[in-house]
């Protein structure tokens, strides 16, 4: 199993935002508009990091709607509503969208039938970074009851996380320090990421999980403890699949889930592995 296996399954929609001809000596307020409208919906949640933008003969754009309902005008933050007026002066009316291709069931994943959540997100993902194992799949950020400004961190969190990601994959002069980001829990980006776990948890009531990322490994894998408290984290290996099954790693005072390394045992591996383990320190302690 790959370490992109476990972000949440995501159910974009391909939609089409039709913002019109801008009105006379409003060409440089229409394109002011058009990027508000859209930087807000994507700072909401309600669509995808990807879009396109083209200006003429009119402005539309190409984006990837959270779910069916998203673009709906009354889940625009007012960050949202401004970029709605803006557009009103600058085109004569508000932005329309279509729906491209709607497909079957396509509603939304409401939180409130979760049971647990986690945060996960990596480079071939554009939506959502919350994930309920139960409902196998992502649940969409402008759903979630968190403040906008909430979410606008969550949406730029996501961000940086894929930037990381991808300078991890790319394999240049800073890929152990994006790794070190991504898999040790007391990294800059793995605290605002279990911070966010927290407050997300704090406003639904439902346990929220922070996705610790884990590539360099020990031959001896499996006995690895939470990189937190030290405690005893396996995952039983179940008959059937249960909840948490995709994760190999689960502790729940620590609110961390995390996978078996995918790459093990050679030199650079075993130089890596201490990143994501409990401290030395923590380990003593364990065997005296
Ligand atoms: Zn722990």
């Amino acid at each position: 199993m790959s370490n992109y296996d476990f972000g949440p399954d995501e159910r974009l929609i391909l939609a089409k935002i039709d913002f019109g001809i801008p009105k006379r000596r409003c060409a440089k307020a229409a394109y002011g508009a058009v990027e508000e409208y859209l930087a807000a919906l994507m700072y909401n949640g309600q669509i995808s990091a990807d879009y396109l933008i083209q200006e003429r003969p009119r402005y539309v754009a190409y984006v990837q709607a959270a779910d069916d309902k998203a673009l709906e005008p009354t889940h625009l933050s007012p960050w949202g509503q401004k970029g709605s007026e803006m557009s009103l002066s600058a085109f004569g009316h508000r932005p329309k969208f279509v729906l491209l291709e709607p497909p079957l069931n396509s509603r939304g994943l409401s939180w409130r039938s979760a049971k647990t959540l986690f945060l996960h997100t990596h480079i071939f993902k554009s939506g959502s970074p919350v994930g309920s194992p139960e409902l196998q799949g992502a649940v969409p950020v402008y759903h979630l009851p968190l403040s906008h400004q909430d979410r606008d961190y969550l949406v730029r969190w996501a961000r940086e996380y894929r930037d990381h990601d991808s300078i991890w994959l790319g394999c240049g002069r800073l890929e152990v320090p994006a790794y070190r980001e991504m898999a040790d829990p007391r990294s800059k980006l793995s605290r605002e990421g279990r911070e966010h776990c927290r407050i997300i948890e704090k406003t639904t009531g439902i346990p929220t999980y922070y996705y610790l990322f884990r590539y360099h490994g020990r031959l001896k894998e499996k006995l690895r403890r939470c990189p937190l408290c030290g405690g005893a984290w396996r995952v039983p290996s179940p008959k059937g699949v249960t909840k948490f099954s995709q994760f190999a790693f689960r502790c729940k005072p620590c609110r961390l889930v995390s996978n078996m390394a995918s790459s093990l045992g050679d030199e650079e591996d075993e130089r890596l592995a201490a990143i994501g383990e409990p401290r030395p320190s923590m380990r003593r302690k364990q065997r005296g």
